[in-house]
């Protein structure tokens, strides 16, 4: 059934991104062979920068937080790597993949806990629903880029 088919692709997929501070340190590499060692596929990716008004609305939730206006900023610094990542449990397991928001509380051996300068220079964004990591992933990506 059409009903049963979209949820399970939802559920499969997650939306990440690799964040300026990653970028421009030269871990794109290492974070990707991780990723796919781990037991993603890549789906869609690119190279690309947000804007002020793309970084405001993703981080929307967080507009009333008072790191709202340095997390716009360094979002926007530099480019990042979008990405689209196929795993069953998709969105759990990446999370648990990339660690704890702030990388003193990251597991040992998570991305963050090997990548992450700090709280908010944290290398790496996971969606945090299947909902939401739909979202992202179209903002991004047309049907026709995603494999
Ligand atoms: N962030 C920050 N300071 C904080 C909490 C979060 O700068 O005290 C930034 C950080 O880059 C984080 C992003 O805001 O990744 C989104 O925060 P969220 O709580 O959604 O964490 P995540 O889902 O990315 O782990």
């Amino acid at each position: 059934m059409l009903s049963n088919k979209t949820h399970t692709m939802a559920t499969n997929r997650t939306f990440t991104m690799l964040k300026p501070d990653a970028v421009r340190k030269g871990y794109i590499g290492g974070i990707l062979d991780q990723i796919t060692a781990s037991g993603f596929r890549i789906v869609a990716m690119k190279l690309t920068q947000l804007t002020t008004d793309d970084a405001k609305a993703f981080y929307a939730v967080h507009s009333e937080r008072p790191f709202y206006g340095e997390l716009v900023e360094y979002m926007t610094s530099g480019p990042i790597v979008a990405a689209i990542l196929e795993k069953e449990n998709a969105v759990e397991d990446f999370r648990t993949l990339i660690g704890a928001t702030n990388p003193e509380d990251a597991a040992e051996g998570t991305i963050r806990k090997k990548y992450a300068a700090s709280i908010s220079e944290n290398a790496v964004h996971g969606s945090d629903s299947d909902e939401n990591a739909a979202i992202e992933g179209a903002f991004h990506f047309s049907g026709r880029e995603q494999f």
